[in-house]
């Protein structure tokens, strides 16, 4: 029996006597990370850049992985292998000084019958404890040739002990000049003098039916495991964790705006309603008269609304946004419509005077972007705060400061995947808790829905509206994009329009726009100049807007264009849209784009041209051509890559966590879902005292959840 006396376990820190650590007595995990004894600035500035301000964070920085330090017979090592071998001291070491700084030093040791040489770099430190006889451990590169050992860890180990050494050690996410030593060293030292205050938050009930370790245990196993199953059920309990805090988080925001009962009651004439929908150009699907019931009756009741509605590019979310506005301001309050450019602010308004005025309804709408010109803008400001505006339509223009409504009852979102989750609540605290109802067209699959969304309701139309031509989707290579041109002047002489839209060079605004350029003057020398437009972030608005323009008026036959099309633009008489170089594309992002055509009555094409260079590209593009339907593609693609690019990084709020991944751990993450919805299904939760601290975690940080989540 050995004992392992580590520099690297806790154990060593632990052992020093009390009066060297003059520990401050307070309690609190919350204590910055300079209290704990030992802390050079140096370890803290970098710590504090891995945002690990407190011990409670520094505890909370799992290891991302364990490095396996089971203990080998060199005999076994193959040559340039890494491995852990248990040694003794032969002979006192050799120092070598290489320049003024280095060192190089040599000692020879014994592995079970095996002798050979041990290589430190820059550890001549060591040299007084390499004496003969002493046992250690040492890891490190193995030159079978020359019998050297390149060590790059290695612990003392005493003989006569109880405990065997660990055979795994964590690995931490670092930073540059932050050691894997410092911060092993900075977390045993938190865990020997703060191991005791943590302290368990989640029911204990839940934590015996789930069989989870404790939260002490589990954080002290999950940075010292003995064995792999430790580790395992260290890492299961955290994931759970992370999942229910989440969960309970969302969850019981959710359920207290309900239970407050303080929502706007939004009182409108629902026989006004129906005679507007019996006006419409078409009948609504059962999908948009189911959803559109589910948010009337919410928007009638005392809870207030927090909804998304997701649908398929082109299931027709407009015209449901369109029914809630409606309502909103027939019960005398102001309704406002965010969408993420010019163009489709525009669209919108032109299509809900449309909508309205067929139907013989008065509203007064206005559009506030960027477009718009400063008198203009003042009068809208004016409009805004004495009521005259009803309806407003705008981009970011609408979450300005100067911006007030007088009573602002509905906020609606399009594409709200497309703004930041800041800008949302920006807009939505203009007014007095105003109803929300978010729009996407990035169908999530349900895995992320849940995680993603907990605290809004879902409404999805599931279906796509009725007499509606399918798009033909194909993929060529480059080398046949002249047949394809030639197939769309054909089209072009039916009096039919088309896209061709040009990939983003990532991280270059200028070669984008001169790729776009190229590819402009190679379509107008292929088509003639008259009829081809071009559409491009670097155009103004007031330019975007008047080739959009003339492109709706047909006036442009074929737009050239980068993405700044692809979402919500509706131009029925599109029916081929080209996409060059699709393999630079998310498959989200094609859908979106193939959604620009078959939204009249003629046949439409999307067709892709790539040469892709990947097997998994070439399958992403194999996929686009088969799978129509948005859920379906997500999820295929999810399967094929992973969750990554189906939300553009954390703007869409969708929450990161530290272990848990909602995709592989999605056992887990239904399990915490459920046991926090049973938790909250208790009236208990909400006045018992027993629940005070778990209702103090999710109030607590109200404002920090809310920018998280609004
Ligand atoms: P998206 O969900 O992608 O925003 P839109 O709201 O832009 O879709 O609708 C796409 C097109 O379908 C629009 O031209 C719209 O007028 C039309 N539309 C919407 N609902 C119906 C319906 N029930 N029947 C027929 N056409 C519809
Ligand atoms: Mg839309």
């Amino acid at each position: 029996m050995i004992t392992r006396w580590s520099v690297f376990s806790y154990g060593f820190f632990r052992s020093l006597p009390r009066i060297n650590c003059p520990v401050m007595h307070d309690t609190t995990l919350s204590q910055p990370i300079s209290r704990l004894p030992g802390m050079k600035d140096a370890t803290i500035a970098h710590l504090a850049t891995l945002d690990i301000l407190t011990i409670e964070q520094l505890l909370e920085h799992y290891p991302m992985r364990y490095a396996d330090l089971t203990l080998r017979d060199l005999r076994e090592v193959a040559d340039d292998e890494k491995a852990t071998v248990e040694a003794v001291v032969l002979q006192p070491p050799t120092l070598q000084k290489l320049g003024t700084k280095k060192t190089r030093m040599l000692c020879k040791l014994a592995s079970g019958t095996e002798t050979f040489q041990a290589i430190w770099f820059n550890q001549h430190f060591l040299r007084e404890k390499l004496v003969p006889g002493t046992l250690l451990h040492v890891t490190g590169k193995w030159k079978k040739q020359h019998r050297q050992l390149t060590v790059s860890a290695y612990e003392w180990v005493r003989p006569l002990s109880a405990v065997t050494p660990a055979s795994l050690q964590p690995v931490y996410a670092v930073t540059e000049g932050l050691t894997q030593y410092a911060i092993r060293r900075a977390i045993a030292t938190a865990l020997t003098h703060y191991g005791q205050e943590i302290t368990e938050w989640l029911p204990p009930s839940l934590v015996a039916a789930r069989q989870l370790l404790s939260r002490r245990e589990a954080i002290a196993k999950i940075h010292e495991p003995l064995t792999t199953a430790d580790g395992e059920q260290a890492r299961k309990r955290v994931i759970y964790e992370e999942f229910f805090h989440y969960q309970l988080r969302v969850q019981a925001m959710r359920l207290s705006a309900k239970r407050k009962q303080d929502g706007i009651r939004h009182a409108f004439d629902r026989i006004k309603i129906r005679a507007f929908v019996r006006a419409l150009p078409f009948e609504l699907t059962m999908s948009q008269k189911q959803v559109i019931a589910d948010i009337l009756r919410e928007m009638e009741s005392s809870m207030s609304m927090n909804r998304l509605l997701q649908g398929d590019v082109g299931s027709g979310k407009t015209i449901v946004a369109a029914v809630a506005l409606y309502a909103c301001i027939l019960g005398g309050m102001q309704g406002a419509l965010m969408v993420p450019t010019d163009i489709l602010a525009q669209q919108h308004v032109a299509s809900f005077m449309r909508l309205f005025s067929a139907a013989g309804i008065e509203i007064h709408i206005a559009l506030l972007t960027s477009s718009v010109g400063e008198r203009q803008r003042r009068h809208v400001l004016s409009g805004l705060l004495t009521g005259a505006v009803q309806l407003v339509v705008g981009t970011h223009a609408l979450i300005q400061d100067d911006i007030d409504f007088v009573q602002l009852g509905l906020v609606v979102t399009d594409e709200q995947h497309r703004f930041g989750v800041k800008q949302r609540s920006v807009l939505r605290n203009k007014g007095w808790r105003p109803d929300v109802l978010s729009m996407t067209a990035t169908p999530i699959p349900r895995t992320l829905a849940i995680t993603a969304f907990g605290d809004m309701d879902v409404s999805t139309l599931t279906e796509l509206p009725k007499g509606r031509i399918q798009i033909r989707t194909s993929w060529v290579p480059s080398q046949e994009l002249p047949r394809v041109l030639a197939f769309v002047q054909g089209e072009l002489q039916q009096g039919r329009q088309a896209y061709v839209i040009c990939p983003l060079i990532e991280q270059s605004d200028v070669l984008d726009y001169e790729n776009a350029l190229h590819i402009y003057e190679d379509m107008q020398q292929f088509f003639g100049d008259a009829h081809v437009g071009i559409l491009h972030g670097k155009l103004s608005p007031k330019e975007k807007a008047s080739t959009m323009q003339r492109f709706v008026q047909g006036e442009i036959r074929l737009l050239v264009a980068t993405t700044v099309v692809e979402v919500g633009v509706d131009v029925p008489n599109a029916t081929i849209i080209i996409v060059l170089d699709a393999e630079r594309f998310g498959l989200s992002q094609l859908h979106q784009l193939r959604g620009r055509v078959g939204r009249g009555t003629h046949a439409s094409w999307c067709i892709l041209v790539a040469d892709p260079k990947s097997e998994v590209a070439r399958q992403r593009l194999k996929i686009m051509t088969e799978v129509q339907d948005g859920f379906e593609l997500s999820r295929q693609d999810l399967a094929l890559r992973g969750p990554g690019d189906l939300f553009g990084t954390k703007q869409s709020g969708a929450p990161s966590f530290r272990l848990a991944d909602p995709i592989t751990d999605f056992a887990c993450l239904e399990a915490a879902r459920d046991d926090v919805a049973a938790l909250l299904a208790e009236e208990a939760f909400w006045t018992d005292d027993t629940h005070a601290p778990l209702r103090h975690k999710v109030f607590h940080a109200t404002e920090k959840a809310h920018a998280l989540l609004d």
